[in-house]
């Protein structure tokens, strides 16, 4: 296992993503805030596909994410070794000591200046997030209350950690420039760091005379944007919308209105009802394997930042949303459920379909997830 890493993997780390995205003729990338997006140059998937420069990431929805090496391989459908000499040139049979080191450094320090300016952005987006959530009231009476009574949530309390604005911007920034696409009500959710911090926003529009009661929001294309957007970190992060005394059970979905239909449905009493925010952040990294998009194993290096539920919990139970991919969502959950399973002992956990019209009850009382 142990092998004299190749000294062009830090080399290739060292390139900019942007610019090997470049290389790639990767086309139609926009710039959305901090990010490139746009369809992605291998499966094709429109607004799946993004770039971080900042962290040298990307990321598809459909065929997952990487480093820069790992962009090559997908774009040129090459193995690893392919890719470091598409990136580096050929590998080097003798390489000098003081120029391996001298590379070295360079890779730590440009790592380091990219963790420092993640981290500020962090920071800034937090401070942000919570400006948005102290202008929120009480969402009792609101229109917050009536769009989840029209999605079938009669919930007697709403919890806490959902406000109401009743006219808040809808802001994307588009080639460089703020663009206000629209204003209106919204419902507005604190995503709670694990250690109960407020980490971010979690912000759905809505417009009360449609049949799901989402504002309808397009860019300036004209095509449908979705009316939700999340402010600030929100990795391992959940919002706690019911945790009653004494729970060792926890229920998580994606969403605000998957985890509350299972927890007005009372689909495990005494159980904790907690959204996940969004699919990556239940999955975390995955392990690669080759010839596979999804390992279903989990990343449990440093760093690999997926959600884990508190030590309490024994029991954790992902509901899984309808898809496109299901095949896919499941890999993911189940590597969250194994991350999980990792990281608290004796904790058992499974992953229940969430079908309409299916009763969510008599699919939770079905069979575990074989770690
Ligand atoms: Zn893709």
């Amino acid at each position: 296992m142990v092998q004299k890493a190749d000294p062009r993997i830090e080399e290739a780390k060292l390139k900019p993503i942007n610019e090997v995205a470049d290389r790639l003729a990767i086309e139609g990338l926009k710039r959305a805030g901090r990010e490139l997006v746009g369809p992605c140059p291998n499966c094709g998937g429109h607004d799946r596909f993004s770039i971080n420069s900042d962290m040298g990431i990307f990321n598809c929805r459909s065929c997952g994410g990487g480093d820069v090496i790992r962009l090559v391989e997908l774009v040129q459908g090459c193995d690893f070794k392919t890719a470091l000499t598409w990136l580096c040139g050929d590998a080097p049979v003798n390489v000098d000591p003081a120029e391996a080191e001298r590379r070295r450094k360079r890779f730590e320090a440009t790592k380091n200046k990219r963790e420092r300016e993640a981290q500020s952005y962090r920071q800034y987006a937090r401070r942000r997030a919570f400006g948005i959530w102290q202008s929120g009231e009480a969402a009792s009476g609101t229109d917050a209350e009536s769009y989840l009574r029209l999605r079938g949530l009669p919930l007697a309390q709403i919890p806490p950690c959902i406000r109401f604005i009743a006219d808040h911007p809808f802001d994307k920034k588009i080639a460089g420039q703020n663009r206000r696409l629209h204003s209106g009500p919204a419902m507005i959710a604190a995503i709670q760091a694990p250690d109960g911090r407020f980490s971010g926003v979690h912000q759905t529009w809505l417009d009360l005379s449609q049949p799901k009661g989402k504002a309808l929001i397009y860019d300036p294309d004209g095509r449908p944007m979705g009316a939700k957007l999340v402010l600030g970190p929100k990795r391992t992060g959940a919002i706690r919308l019911h945790t009653p005394e004494g729970a060792k059970t926890m229920v998580m979905g994606e969403g605000i209105e998957t985890t509350a239909t299972a927890w007005v449905s009372d689909a495990v009493p005494k159980a904790a009802y907690w959204a996940g925010v969004d699919l990556g952040n239940m999955a975390g990294r995955q392990v690669r394997e080759k010839g596979k998009r999804h390992s279903g194993l989990p990343d449990l290096s440093d760093g690999s930042d997926g959600f884990v539920p508190p030590n309490w919990v024994q029991q954790l139970i992902y509901i899984m949303d309808g898809d496109s991919h299901p095949k896919d969502t499941h890999a993911k959950l189940l590597a969250g459920c194994r991350r999980a399973m990792a990281r608290v002992p004796g904790l058992a956990s499974k992953i229940v379909p969430s079908e309409h019209g299916k009763d969510l009850n008599d699919m939770i009382m079905g069979e575990p997830e074989n770690g």
